[in-house]
């Protein structure tokens, strides 16, 4: 995850978008299906592993580069762009706190087989809190089992692997965490829930029982309140802020391209949908701004375990997460307006029916209440100057 050059990882990405992510993305979101191109081709790509360091084998690509890798793809298919971003979380977690040569080993493994991961944090009974569980690890010598009702488990029947979240022990509390990586080979999943959704209909998060079990080398030795703060919690609101902002611009396309068809009609004069068009461009400027100088700043910080952990930078990346969350909503809501019938209709190469779905998708994926009350206790303390 070092910083170093830009690559082109986003000019894959966006090639995957155009060739595979996109052409699929309507039957992708109608069947709320898995979107089986994009991730093949991302496999085929070997871009699954673009955040494991060099020396297991992976691209060692900084965050900022992933981030843009994402935003590319969203523009096509946010679906798919989702699956990519939550399954590069999972990844950053295990690269910065394995500490296991088990755990070695399975992301040289990932890097080979390119390798799936989702995630179940949220639990039945708990909501969107992802600092609680109530499911927890029982260890038998040198083996471990757990059962999780987990209410979202995005692509869990697509993926090899899922990385949950778990009291470490029964007689731990609810906030004594652990996250343990829970391999198909050792993993029922039995449905409790569909997932017939308004948005992200591809990312096919259905609920779940999980009963897992495995050797103890695959419960990351980092305590998961450290996970969380330095990594998860983090890129998981720059990955997800990064699919969001793929879904503003590609409504600014939308957007440009009727203004310059309505100016073609009448040259000698500027349709008034252009100054509305030029304000939803500051919006989007202000939020692309907002994403790649988060980026550069967690790829600044990536050694450093301290800053990871204060609390400003907490109170930094949550609201990084409700803005982001609220700006593409923002730039959705103009790219209609300025689009009018045209962007309302499903039926015309300026619809913005998907795109108004998906967007209201970041409001709710840990809700914005719950992490502005989080950032209001955290305040309470918070000393400025970090
Ligand atoms: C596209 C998508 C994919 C997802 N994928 C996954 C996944 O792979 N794995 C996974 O584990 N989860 C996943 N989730 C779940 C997500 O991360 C949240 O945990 C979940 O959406 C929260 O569910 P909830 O809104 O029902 O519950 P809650 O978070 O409990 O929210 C319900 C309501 O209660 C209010 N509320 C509750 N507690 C508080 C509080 N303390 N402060 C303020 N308000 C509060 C909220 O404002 C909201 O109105 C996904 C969600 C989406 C949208």
């Amino acid at each position: 995850m070092a910083g170093g050059p830009p690559s082109d990882l986003a000019r894959r990405a966006a090639q995957i978008g155009e060739h595979a992510a996109g052409p699929a993305a309507e039957a992708v979101d109608r069947d709320a299906r898995f979107p089986h191109e994009a991730v093949g081709a991302l496999r085929a790509d070997a871009l699954l592993s673009s955040l494991v360091p060099a020396e297991l084998g992976g691209g060692e690509e900084s965050f900022a580069s992933a981030a843009a890798a994402v935003t590319a793809l969203a523009r096509h298919c946010a679906s798919s762009a989702m699956v990519f971003a939550m399954h590069q979380i999972q990844v950053a977690c295990l690269v910065r706190h394995r500490g296991s040569p088990l755990l070695d080993d399975y992301l040289r493994e990932l890097v080979a087989d390119q390798l799936l991961i989702a995630s179940a944090t949220t639990e039945i009974g708990i909501g969107g809190d992802v600092r609680s569980s109530s499911c927890a690890v029982i260890r038998d010598g040198e083996r471990f089992r757990l059962e999780k009702q987990a209410p979202v488990i995005s692509y869990g029947q697509h993926a090899d692997a899922i990385l949950t979240t778990a009291r470490r022990d029964p007689e731990a509390p609810a906030s004594d965490q652990v996250l343990v990586l829970c391999r198909t080979a050792e993993l029922d999943l039995e449905p409790i829930s569909g997932w017939d959704t308004l948005g992200f209909r591809g990312t096919c998060s259905l609920g779940f029982r999980l009963t897992a079990e495995g050797d103890v080398g695959c419960i990351v030795p980092d305590s998961f309140g450290d996970v969380s703060a330095q990594t998860m919690l983090p890129v998981s609101h720059l990955l997800w802020a990064s699919v969001w902002l793929g879904l503003a611009q590609a409504a600014e396309v939308r957007a440009r391209h009727f203004v310059q068809k309505e100016a073609r009609k009448q040259p000698s004069s500027v349709p008034p949908s252009a100054l509305r068009l030029a304000e939803l461009t500051a919006v989007l400027q202000q939020m692309s701004q907002l994403v790649r100088g988060a980026a550069r700043e967690l790829d600044e910080l990536a050694d450093n375990r301290e800053a990871l952990a204060s609390i400003g930078f907490a109170i930094a990346m949550n609201a990084l997460k409700v803005s982001a969350a609220d700006l593409v909503v923002d730039v959705v809501n103009r790219a209609m307006t300025i689009c009018g019938m045209a962007g309302y209709r499903e039926d015309s190469p300026f619809s913005l029916g998907r795109i108004l779905r998906d967007a209201h998708g970041s409001q709710v994926m840990i809700n914005n209440d719950r992490i502005n009350t989080n950032n209001a206790q955290m305040l309470l303390v918070h000393r400025g100057g970090e």
